[in-house]
């Protein structure tokens, strides 16, 4: 086991700054002794590790044909410690050879590279002979530190938010009712006969979103009402717990509440009796609901039918029930959201969307299932301030990628791309405006009902 695993030396001091300022990780740490950790680590190792562990820890050659897929690698000038079977080696690889003996400043160390320095992005799988998913050993890590309590205290913050409110931003439940209203009564200046229906038994879409959206991203709400009132779309919003599909306990290693979360989000469907649901633009509420949440459900199949917004606007397209009216000029690039395009084949309805609006759409390479991650996601952006340097300096390829595009737009249909990608715009000056796809269909489409 190499040194990096201890983190004694000069360079791991240093490292570790951002976990001395986290609260959840070191007020957690002082509540730990010797015996929890073992019996914690072996218990979960038994428990949800099982042979698909042992297999994929034993089949790793160490040939490092990973480490040139992993954004944190390639950032810090190839350093070990960020490549991909660098990061197992740091956790769950000791865990597994130490049996759980391990030491408080190994869970440290641990704790920061499996919430800091891995976006559970899922590039590096695509690279290994073997097919090694880094990512779900990352994942078990991200569970053991949650059941240890050793969890960075802004992503708790939000796990705690979705236990006690079903949503991640502590959202009232009138506070919430009343954005739908506040959106319906804006937009209604521009499309006078616009409606959110909400509480609409039988529905064809119920059109769900997450919790920033009614907190910081208001917009986002009436360019989606606008564009479901001239597509004449038959679809509903709910008034209750359920309406936000984000998920951070996917990440925050809190399995049993991402279960819940994903039950209440299709019992909430089911119970207005709606054909299908359509996700706003989000990658990891999406990953949560075809991939990680739904499988902790043990369901066989989804419940309700499930569409990302990008394959839904590809559809109003198709079908003619949206119209181009002008086209963006200026340079545009695209983003691909690892949860969406890596997880879910997304890309080419994305272009033909993108496409459909924009006459100057310049590639970034590599992109598609290639691309690099934004850097936000895997819940990384959530763990806040202390550990925002590292993620940002942790992708400085993304910023060379788009730079090299010399575009002046970027469209990217997620979230937390939009949040790490912001932050990535401004460190490394690249003068670039983000935009979602609502953004520019709401722009750019006929709108026969406007005043
Ligand atoms: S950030 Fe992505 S590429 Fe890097 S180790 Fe994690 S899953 Fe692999
Ligand atoms: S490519 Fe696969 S086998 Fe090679 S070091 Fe990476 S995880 Fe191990
Ligand atoms: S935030 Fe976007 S790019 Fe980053 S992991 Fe999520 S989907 Fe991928």
């Amino acid at each position: 086991m190499s040194d990096t695993a201890t983190a004694t030396n000069d360079k791991e001091k240093d490292l570790l700054k951002p976990v001395y300022d986290d609260p959840g990780i070191m007020k957690g740490l002082e509540k730990l002794d010797e015996a929890t950790i073992e019996r914690v680590i072996n218990e979960t190792l038994e428990a949800e590790g099982g042979a698909r562990l042992k297999i994929l820890v034993d089949t790793c050659v160490h040939c490092g044909l990973c480490s040139d897929a992993c954004h944190f690698f390639l950032s810090h000038d190839r350093d070990p410690i960020y490549s991909p079977v660098g990061k197992v080696k740091q956790t769950i690889w000791e865990m597994l050879d130490k049996k759980g003996k391990v030491s408080k400043e190994f869970l440290m160390r641990a704790v920061q590279v499996a919430h800091t320095e891995c976006n559970l992005c899922r590039r590096c799988v695509q690279y290994c002979p073997f097919g090694i998913d880094t990512a779900h050993l990352i994942a078990l890590t991200r569970r053991i530190c949650h059941k240890l309590g050793i969890t960075p205290q802004y992503l708790q913050d939000t796990a705690h938010s979705h236990s006690a409110t079903y949503n991640q931003m502590w959202v009232k439940e009138d506070e919430w009712v009343d954005s739908l209203f506040w959106q319906e009564d804006e937009a209604r200046d521009e499309l006078p006969t616009l409606r959110i229906p909400v509480e609409k038994e039988g529905a064809d879409i119920y059109y769900s979103v997450i919790a920033p959206e009614p907190k910081f991203r208001t917009q986002l709400i009436y360019q989606a009402a606008a564009i479901m009132h001239e597509a004449g779309a038959d679809w509903t919003m709910s008034s209750l717990a359920g309406w936000d599909n984000s998920d951070m306990c996917m990440y925050s290693g809190d399995s049993e509440m991402m279960g819940r979360l994903k039950r209440k989000h299709f019992e909430d469907a089911m119970r207005l009796k709606v054909k299908r649901i359509v996700m706003g633009e989000c990658g990891h509420a999406f990953r949560s609901i075809y991939d990680t949440g739904n499988r902790w459900d043990g369901w066989e199949g989804l419940p309700v039918q499930v569409q990302h917004s990008v394959d839904f606007f590809e559809e109003l397209l198709r079908l003619g029930k949206i119209k181009v009216a002008s086209k963006i000029h200026e340079k545009v690039t695209i983003h691909d959201p690892c949860n969406i395009v890596r997880g879910r084949g997304l890309q080419e309805k994305l272009r033909t969307v993108v496409h459909a609006f924009c006459d100057n759409v310049v590639e970034m390479y590599p992109n598609k299932e290639h691309n690099y991650c934004c850097s936000a996601g895997g819940g990384v952006i959530n763990c806040g301030p202390p550990h925002k340097n590292t993620r940002v300096v942790g992708n400085r390829v993304k910023a060379e990628q788009m730079q090299a595009t010399g575009a002046s737009i970027v469209v990217a249909p997620c979230h937390n791309c939009h949040g790490g990608l912001e932050d990535i715009i401004h460190k490394y000056n690249l003068g670039m405006e983000l935009k979602f796809l609502g953004d520019i269909i709401y722009e750019h489409m006929e709108k026969p009902d406007a005043i």
